[in-house]
């Protein structure tokens, strides 16, 4: 990892001149000023919606993985959210990168970054990127089926490869994997001896317990399971394997530190430091979620006695779909900036239960129900804080409401939490 400026100043400078930043529109602002310059961006935006995203905040996370798992390489997970702000970002801070195809791969490497910081950690990719990997030298991926490997030694047979096993625990997942990804135990010998009969080196061990995982637990049981799978290379006689990967499911917070514990311990148990082993991650939530906010505005009204419902610019077909694909719980805060300017954040005023529904015709486009929000006009705004994760990498452009277009604010942010009035 790289030595990352402890002193705001040159973290900021650092972040500045990163390939992929425009330092003129990097706007740095004390905590308090967030608010106002979002304000003042809705106050001069054409009313569309919009993302501010703080650089600070995910200096701050990269700082603290660094602290809590210094010998895991974190590997960016490009499909959390593809933004090219916190790819450049990342990429400064040092990072390496998680591709799960063609295009992907491409924006890493339009930033400069060198290909062997990159894992195509996909493991069932179409042959015409497996042979983009192999011109551009992207040479580390992952499989986990026989005709995985056909595919691979036809067209990368320099590319080495890791095994995705199934671990016996989703960690509570809210996005379980295994029921699609990683062999099963009695798998494993057998796409061993395929690599092996192919000439193709594996040389580790991937896994994911899930994304959006709650007990941590299920680490430690992967990376055992993992260890027993070097175990097994070895009885086969492949060469030894050096690489773990111990893929994504991280969220910050506290229940990162209780996950980081629990992986240290699992890692001191059966990867110690003197076996030498290169130790990697695919965190994508950790990093995208809390750095994002989005800001939407109020197009449409509707009363009906005491309840109030609005219709506002983005939704479930757009950045919202975290909803439906991420099983995602979204919060959002009034921003009266046209009906009570006095006060836009509402403090202490009534209160109305509320429907807030997207803008597309169907009925599915329902964002939230049964919330409190003030007595709110066309031309206010909602504002969503932690919208970075599998939020607008996975919008759609429905109705032509596109969530491509979402213009995104990028900020410094002096105290470095990544989120707007949270
Ligand atoms: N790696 C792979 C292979 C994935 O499929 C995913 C998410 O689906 C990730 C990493 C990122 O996971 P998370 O956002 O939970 O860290």
């Amino acid at each position: 990892l790289l030595a990352i400026p402890a002193n705001p100043k040159k973290k900021l400078h650092l972040l500045q001149n990163a390939p992929g930043l425009n330092p003129k529109t990097i706007t740095p602002i004390s905590q308090h000023g967030l608010l106002h310059f979002l304000q003042s961006i809705a106050l001069k935006s054409p009313n569309e919606p919009f993302y501010i995203f703080d650089l600070a905040g995910v200096a701050a996370l990269f700082d603290h993985w660094s602290q809590s798992l210094p010998t895991v390489r974190p590997f960016y997970a490009v499909k959390c959210n593809p933004n090219q702000a916190i790819l450049a970002a990342m990429a400064a801070l040092g990072s390496n990168f998680d591709c799960a195809s063609r295009a992907e791969i491409q924006s890493v490497l339009a930033l400069g970054v060198s290909p062997d910081r990159i894992i195509f950690a996909n493991p069932c990719k179409p042959e015409s990127h497996i042979e983009f990997a192999a011109a551009v030298g992207v040479n580390l991926t992952t499989f986990d089926s026989v005709n995985e490997i056909e595919k691979i030694r036809r067209c990368h047979p320099k590319s080495a490869l890791l095994i995705r096993i199934k671990p016996s625990d989703d960690g509570g997942a809210r996005c379980p994997l295994g029921n699609k990804y990683g062999a099963l135990p009695e798998e494993i010998s057998p796409l061993l001896e395929a690599a092996k009969s192919a000439e193709l080196p594996v040389v580790g061990v991937s896994f994911h317990i899930g994304s959006g995982a709650t007990e941590t637990g299920a680490y430690s049981a992967a990376i055992a399971a993992a260890r027993g799978v070097f175990e097994t290379a070895v009885r086969l006689g492949l060469p030894p394997m050096n690489v773990l990967n111990i893929g994504g499911g991280f969220t910050a917070g506290p229940q990162f530190e209780e996950a980081a514990v629990t992986v240290n311990s699992a890692l001191k148990e059966y990867f110690p430091a003197e076996l030498n082993i290169t130790l990697m991650a695919e965190p994508g939530r950790f990093f995208a979620e809390s750095a994002f906010t989005l800001a939407v505005n109020i197009i449409g009204k509707r009363v009906r006695g005491d309840l109030r419902e609005y219709w506002i610019n983005d939704g479930i077909y757009g950045s919202m779909n975290c909803i439906l694909y991420d099983h995602a719980t979204v919060a959002c805060r009034p921003l009266a900036l046209k009906s009570n300017r006095k006060n836009p954040t509402c403090g202490g005023g009534r209160m109305y239960d509320a429907t807030v529904f997207g803008p597309t015709c169907d009925a599915l486009d329902t964002v939230l129900t049964g919330q409190q929000l003030p007595d709110l006009e066309v031309g206010d705004w909602l504002v969503f804080p932690k919208m970075g994760a599998y939020t607008a990498a996975a919008g759609s452009n429905f109705n032509g409401f596109s969530t491509a277009a979402i213009e995104t604010y990028v900020v410094y942010s002096e105290e470095g939490n990544g989120t707007v009035l949270d």
